[in-house]
This record gives C-alpha cells, sequence and structure tokens, in this order.
C-alpha cells in the first residue's frame, strides 16, 4: 500500500498584511483569478500548499513536480460554473495542487451533492461534497493506493469512486510504469539503473518492482545477466538502502 503521505490539508493560511491585501486587490479587480495582481498570492499557495501537500498532487498523491507547468492551483468548487461560485474564487479551503493530469480530467465537475444558496458562505465541512475534499476528508478513509499505483475507492465510497473515475486514476498504474521503465532505460549502464530502480520502491512494493524490473535491468547486466541476478542485485541495495535510513535515524 502506499502512504497518501497526508490525509487531508490542514490550516493554510495568510498574514494580516496578506490577507488585507486580498481584499484590497478584490475589491479592486473583481474575482479576476488570472489578473497578474494576484501573482503574489498563487506564488505564496504554491509554496505553502505544497508544504502542507507534503509535494504531493491533491487526488492522485503522485510526487508534484518543479517544473513550471506540471503543478497548478485547483478550485475545488469551479470557479467558472456559471458564475454561481466565482465568490469562492479565493477562499483558502477551496484551494489545493493538483497535477496538470487530475486538474485537467477533473475539470469544470460539480463537487457538490446540491447547489448552494445564493450568497452563502463556503462550506465548513465534508458533508455538502459527493467528492474528496482535500481540506475536509480523509483521503485513505475514501480512497486507497495499493502498490504500483492501483487506486480503490475504499469500501465503494462514493467520493472515492468520483475522483478515481473523473480524474481518470485507473489509468496512472500503466502511467507509472511506463515512466519507471523510461528512466530505468535511460540511465546509463547497469550500475547506475541499480540505485534509480531501488529509489522506486517506496512507490512500488519492493515484490512488485523486482517482478516488473528485472528482466530489464537483467538485459543492462550484459552477457553475464539474468532476471534472477538483477532481482538479487535490487534486494541487495534495497537492504543497504534500508541500512542506511535506520542508522540516519538513529538508536
Ligand atoms: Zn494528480
Amino acid at each position: 500500500m502506499i502512504d497518501p503521505k497526508f490525509e487531508k490539508i490542514t490550516a493554510p493560511s495568510l498574514t494580516a498584511a496578506q490577507a488585507t491585501k486580498l481584499r484590497n486587490g478584490i475589491a479592486r479587480w473583481g474575482y479576476d483569478w488570472s489578473h497578474s495582481s494576484f501573482s503574489w498570492l498563487k506564488e505564496h499557495l504554491k509554496t505553502e500548499l505544497r508544504r502542507l501537500q507534503r509535494d504531493r498532487c491533491c487526488y492522485c498523491r503522485r510526487p508534484l513536480r518543479f517544473d513550471k507547468g506540471p503543478v497548478e492551483i485547483e478550485h475545488v468548487i469551479n470557479k467558472a460554473a456559471s458564475g454561481a461560485y466565482v465568490r469562492f474564487t479565493f477562499v483558502l479551503r477551496n484551494l489545493a495542487l493538483a497535477c496538470k493530469d487530475c486538474n485537467n480530467g477533473k475539470g469544470q465537475k460539480v463537487v457538490l451533492r446540491a447547489p448552494l444558496p445564493p450568497r452563502s458562505a463556503y462550506p465548513t465541512s465534508a458533508a455538502p461534497f459527493l467528492w474528496v475534499h482535500p481540506h475536509f476528508h480523509d483521503y485513505s478513509a475514501h480512497i486507497l493506493i495499493h502498490d504500483a499505483w492501483v487506486y480503490e475507492a475504499n469500501g465503494g465510497s462514493r467520493e472515492g469512486t468520483a475522483v478515481i473515475d473523473k480524474c481518470k486514476l485507473t489509468l496512472l498504474s500503466g502511467i507509472e510504469r511506463a515512466n519507471r521503465r523510461m528512466l530505468v532505460e535511460s540511465c546509463d549502464g547497469f550500475a547506475a539503473a541499480l540505485p534509480r530502480a531501488v529509489e522506486m520502491a517506496g512507490d512500488v512494493g519492493l515484490d512488485a518492482l523486482c517482478v516488473e524490473l528485472s528482466p530489464l535491468l537483467s538485459k543492462m547486466m550484459g552477457s553475464c545477466g539474468s532476471p534472477s541476478k538483477a532481482e538479487a542485485a535490487i534486494r541487495a541495495a534495497h537492504a543497504a538502502l534500508q541500512a542506511i535510513a535506520g542508522a540516519a535515524k538513529g538508536p
């Protein structure tokens, strides 16, 4: 089972000066998310949420990358929904970091069980949502991530099923498998490929990793290689890494 890294986002915040700056910005420019006068807020949130989300996408929980494009600020309640909820555009609890794949997959999905009354405040609990809200739901109560990125709605959770379907999380096991192969294949020889493969064990599970990558690594070992030798090398390198991590933690 893959650790989701965090269950829900807790206490994103602005300083008093930032809150004032945001209020003034909204008073002057309205809820125009794309207006350049809110760039400072987006930069602040990307740093703050990345920390609170332990560098993981709020929906698929894969690592967020540092490239310019792939990390996006997701509006849980869609700010564009016919303008009905534009007032939630800058509500911190409506914002989370998602990878591009999840953000695109979710699109403008309606996540509320029923429309909120006009002018109502942002919800303060999970109850109104038919969706795993990154600030309100405990992720693993609704979505389990099995080794090698296989997703399951926990107990058939409707909220978890909605996220898995809409963000197309069932495609990720194949995508991640292809990524792992590419990362290993792109290494310059077996000595470089082995540590690269072993560092993936945390996300795949050691046994699954051995099954998946031993044949590929054995080819990189040259004429003396075999899948069983490659597997032994993976397990030995993994054990060494665990020993180092254990020693670093101390008694
Ligand atoms: Zn994602």
